[in-house]
């Protein structure tokens, strides 16, 4: 069997909100996943009684021994609201940009879980390894402090996950797009 790249959105693609999104790597009776974003979205008075609503990751939690990480793109909601919510059925190793990782941290703090030592920080146009992925950071802009797109590198070939943006040549807060990159 050949290895393949899949993209497989568990929620948030041609919706707006509750971002999560999986990208799989290798042959089909060893992929290795990754998550970007783990997000919510808010209910409204179709739904009383209800506050938050999140993708079900049991797709995802039944895979996680082959799970190498969870990247976010940036601190919306509909990108990081869910992850302290469904991070204890994971227990893996979460990307974010300083930003952003303060914010997960405060939700962590919520429920009492120490996650310093999964939360690994990433600089602005940084890199993350993991495994047959090859990430870089891509700085966007948008309505939050560091908005990052991803340019995902994998032996297949290159796939840009944009993340949110907005072509803002003058943005109140944070850098213009890195336009130049390749
Ligand atoms: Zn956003």
């Amino acid at each position: 069997m050949k290895d393949e790249l899949l993209f497989c959105p568990l929620g948030g693609s041609g919706e707006i909100g509750m971002n999560l999104n999986l990208f799989a790597y290798g042959k089909p009776e060893n992929h290795k996943w990754i998550i970007v974003d783990i997000g919510v979205t808010f209910a409204d008075d179709t739904v009383p009684g209800i506050d938050l609503i999140y993708p079900d990751p049991g797709f995802i939690i039944d895979k996680k021994e082959s799970l190498l990480g969870i990247v976010l793109t940036h601190a919306h909601e509909d990108h990081i609201g869910a992850i302290s919510h469904i991070w204890p059925d994971l227990k893996c190793n979460i990307y974010a940009t300083p930003f952003t990782a303060a914010l997960v941290t405060e939700k962590f703090k919520e429920k009492k879980i120490d996650i310093h030592p999964f939360l690994k920080i990433v600089n602005l146009r940084g890199n993350i390894k993991l495994g047959p992925f090859d990430i870089e950071l891509i700085t966007l802009t948008h309505s939050i402090l560091e908005p990052n797109g991803l340019k995902i590198k994998t032996p297949l070939g290159c796939v840009l996950h944009t993340g949110d943006w907005k072509c803002d040549p003058n943005p109140l807060i944070g850098d213009v797009i890195d336009s130049k990159k390749t």
